[in-house]
């Protein structure tokens, strides 16, 4: 499938310019010709719409010379692309969260868009890469941005974005904060054409997709990792992506209710394979949340022990990292992380 696009370098007005290249790719052509011919009109509608940016440069590109994530198929049709499980602290440039498109008869849904445009764009090529089927939904597992802030890629290609039910008001609170403090660790340059896109479609309860002949159910979960975690189960192969409802290598984060994650584990899903949020691909339920659940637990239990014992928050969070200390060793960039969950824990239950 020869498939050309128009990649546009764009800048942020800066006394040194900060430029990033956008993949144009609500309009690809067929052949280098017809790009060269189209591009300036696609560039020029596109810049219309981010007033911030201006353009220093404008090519055409082969789909096989654009850059491009690496992903595997870990079902049939089913394909994920494994980010480095380390924390945005830890990553040279944030692409840390596991990602991944369903090919159905039809179209394609894609199951998050990654910690920018750039990523976006990237996860886009590998997927023109395998198809050229129309990409129909981007589902947003949650808010965070290694998962959410590549949308507006997916947006431009056609795709209806579906999120919980609670995704819209959570990206609309936070998104802004997430998005200055990317641009602040990573560059503007690396961010460059980032923007926070809110669902189309808002999911309470369940919804289920067809991509023709294959469909996916999505279930909206109750306060766990985040207050909008969204899973999605491919009835065809039994894939479950669950997003950072399953952490594995990676420290699990507690950003929504830590006894709602734990009863969330406690509902055994008979699913496999389980594409988690991060760290490698489980084959099972067990195999999944086996570790997740005995580090949320402790987790628990030394929270309770804190304030059981009166400690007030400044000596019960040390207290609650200290008791963690043994899980260090099995878990990535563990000391950021077991100080956010010590205090988001002692937060939560110290009114229960
Ligand atoms: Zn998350």
């Amino acid at each position: 499938m020869a498939m050309f696009f128009a990649v546009l370098s764009a800048c942020l007005a800066a006394e040194v310019p900060e430029c990033g290249p956008v993949l144009l790719v609500g309009q690809p052509f067929a052949s280098r010709t017809e790009c060269d011919a189209g591009a300036p009109r696609v560039a020029e509608n596109w810049l219309a719409d981010h007033p911030g940016l201006a353009q220093d440069g404008l090519h055409c590109a082969a789909l096989a010379d654009l850059p491009a994530l690496p992903t595997r198929q870990v079902a049939d049709g089913v394909h994920v692309h494994l980010g480095p499980p380390f924390q945005f602290e830890d990553s040279p440039d944030g692409w840390i969260a596991n990602l991944g498109f369903v090919i159905g008869r039809d179209s394609i849904a894609v199951i998050d868009a990654g910690a920018s445009r750039r990523q976006g764009q990237a996860l886009f090529a590998a997927i023109r890469a395998v198809s050229d089927k129309p990409v129909s939904h981007l589902i947003v597992t949650h808010m965070h941005p290694d998962h959410a802030f590549g949308a507006n890629v997916f947006a431009e290609a056609g795709a209806t974005i579906v999120g919980h039910a609670r995704l819209g008001d959570a990206l609309q609170s936070r998104g802004p904060v997430y998005l200055d403090n990317l641009t602040r660790l990573y560059s503007p340059a690396a961010m460059i054409g980032t923007g926070i896109v809110l669902p189309d479609v808002a999911v309470a309860g369940s919804l289920d997709i067809d991509l023709g002949g294959r469909v996916l159910t999505l279930a909206a979960a109750d306060p766990a990792h985040s207050d909008n975690d969204l899973t999605v189960l491919d009835r065809t192969t039994g894939t479950l992506f669950a997003g950072d409802l399953v952490f594995r290598d990676l420290t699990p984060i507690v950003d929504g209710s830590l006894p709602g994650w734990l009863a969330w584990m406690d509902a055994a899903q008979d699913a496999g394979p389980i594409v988690p949020g991060h760290g490698p691909v489980a084959r099972d339920w067990q195999d999944a949340i086996g570790a997740q659940r005995d580090f949320l637990t402790a987790l628990d239990h030394a929270t309770r022990d804190a304030l059981d014992a009166g400690l007030p928050m400044s000596q019960g969070v040390p207290a609650i990292v200290e008791a963690l200390q043994p899980f260090a060793g099995r878990w990535n960039s563990f000391p950021d992380s077991a100080a956010r969950d010590a205090t988001a824990a002692f937060k939560e239950l110290e009114w229960q």
